[in-house]
């Protein structure tokens, strides 16, 4: 671990505003806690829809300017972020560890996944290009520039925040965009401000970057309706997106949008599998995060040969695992984000019981700790099986056989992430490709994220996809450019 030198960053109680740092206008207050202990860590004043109307004007005068520097002028404040986020990684991890309940394991998973778009975003200035096509038209000449946006919305979530801001944030401003930002409100510093800071550190010019901490009902809306931006890149929750998706097209607008939303994970085990080896994922893959992913573990399927034996096994791995103090080395399993989803938990939990499935391991819910509960005797219909569960519970069920598993395994309104085991990387493949989402990991878990490579999902799970070439072409818009060299003969 690198050792920090820097003074540690301080004042987020203050709005990131055209490249000043300034109190928020609103009546209202956004009091961060630890999710672990309750301890408040910052009271921010929130933001008026005058102070987003201000990041907007600033961030269109800024982007100018700013998509004309150099590309190796842009690389340049990238790369400087990737070393300042090295020189600051105690720092970061402490506010991960601190503001989101992550657990130690998690932090650094997560700081490894930031650290990693910034640098792959690095290449983007010198990466992105245009082409030129033929053209049937005599004397015609085709060139098919590759422009920014312009500025871009970015609103995130809170369960991966730093991961999740800069993995629009870091593209969009590395392709000559602006960016206006709202952090979720549990997550405000390593959603966003702390990211600020950063970006400020390494140079980059007053007004591309803004962080507006305001209420979903004050500036929710407006974020996306604002007719300065054309592009809105959102991750959450299914019902928001929804939202946001209708917002960003009604009205007077149409907008571009990008929704990474929820998901439900089939973890698939294969009869020919190496059961310790899908033991030892699944664990993983389910509790990571005490299972507030994405793209976590939402139901495990098991062929009936195998069942038994993988409950059995999964049973006394998951009872090893440590609940508690997320910053303690040894902890799994860390607190939920807030009061909130601990109730949604408590609710699943009452209806997978009421549902007939059998609770074969549970525990005391203390304040926001919720220790791991397992289900067997649970079917494709059930809610614990069929709604995203954003915790650590989960249900096993048993497929009849490998076809079975498959049809259970696509019975889902999401498509964002999966997983099988099998000794048969054929069967794998063959399996894999069955699977309608956007993302499939054969011997290994759904939770998975590469910075060069398609990550996204499809039905329910949302529209678009992130990092390498994907994410360069969402962040860019295309203009067709003709050049008619010669007198064209048109028909009258
Ligand atoms: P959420 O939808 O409640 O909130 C996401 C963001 O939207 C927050 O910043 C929130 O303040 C904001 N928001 C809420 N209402 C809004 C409105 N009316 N207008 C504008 N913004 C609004 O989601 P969450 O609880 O923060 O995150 C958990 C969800 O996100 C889960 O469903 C999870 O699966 C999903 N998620 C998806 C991905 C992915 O890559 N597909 C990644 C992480 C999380």
């Amino acid at each position: 671990m690198s050792t920090n030198t820097t003074n540690a960053y301080s004042d987020f109680h203050l709005q990131f505003i055209a490249g000043e740092w300034q109190t928020g206008k609103d009546d209202s207050t956004n009091t961060n806690t630890n999710p672990y202990n309750g301890d408040t860590l910052v009271e921010i004043q929130q933001a008026t829809k005058d102070q987003l109307n201000e990041a907007y004007d600033a961030a269109t005068q800024a982007q100018e300017a700013w998509a004309k520097q150099t590309p190796a002028a842009r690389a340049a404040v990238l790369y400087k972020v990737v070393n300042i986020l090295d020189q600051r990684q105690e720092e970061i991890v402490d506010w991960l560890i601190k503001e989101s309940g992550s657990t130690r394991i998690k932090a650094m998973v997560e700081f490894g996944a930031t650290r990693a778009i910034t640098l792959e975003a690095a290449t983007f200035p010198n990466r992105v290009h245009g082409e030129i096509r033929p053209s049937n038209t005599p004397g015609k000449e085709n060139f098919i520039y590759r422009e920014p946006i312009g500025v871009v919305a970015v609103i995130s979530p809170w369960n991966f925040p730093l991961h999740l801001t800069q993995r629009s944030i870091a593209p969009a401003l590395a392709l000559g965009n602006a960016v206006v930002l709202k952090p979720a409100s549990d997550t405000p510093v390593t959603g966003g401000l702390l990211l600020a800071k950063v970006f400020e550190e390494a140079g980059l010019p007053k007004g591309l970057l803004n962080v507006v901490v305001g209420s979903g009902s004050e500036i929710g809306d407006a974020i996306v309706e604002h007719k300065a931006s054309s592009f809105v890149s959102f991750t959450g929750s299914t019902s928001v997106g929804k939202h946001i998706g209708e917002l960003a097209n009604g009205g007077e607008h149409i907008k571009q949008v990008a929704l990474e939303l929820g998901g439900n994970s089939p973890f698939v085990v294969l009869k020919d599998a190496d059961i310790d080896q899908a033991v030892k994922a699944a664990v993983f893959g389910k509790f990571l995060h005490q299972g507030q992913i994405c793209m976590a573990i939402n139901r495990i399927i098991v062929e009936n040969e195998v069942y038994d034996e993988f409950v059995e096994r999964f049973l006394s791995h998951v009872k090893t695992l440590q609940v508690g103090d997320p910053n303690d080395q040894g902890t799994a399993i860390g607190p939920i984000i807030n009061q909130k989803q601990v109730q949604s938990l408590r609710d699943k939990i009452d209806e997978a019981q009421k549902e007939g499935a059998k609770m074969l391991l549970s525990g005391e819910i203390n304040g926001q700790l919720v220790p791991p509960h397992v289900f067997t005797e649970v079917t494709r219909e059930m809610d614990i099986a069929y709604n995203e569960i954003f915790g650590p519970l989960i249900g096993i069920i048993r497929a009849k056989n490998e076809e079975d598993a498959l049809s259970i395994a696509n019975d889902s309104m999401y498509g964002l992430s999966s997983a099988v085991f099998t000794a048969d990387m054929q069967k794998g493949l063959r399996f894999a490709r069955g699977i309608r989402a956007g993302m499939t990991h054969i011997n290994d878990i759904p939770v998975n994220d590469e910075s060069n490579v398609a990550f996204g999902g499809e039905k329910n799970s949302g529209i678009g996809r992130f990092n390498g070439e994907w994410v360069l072409e969402e962040f860019t818009r295309t203009h067709w450019i003709s050049m008619q060299n010669e007198p064209r003969e048109y028909p009258f």
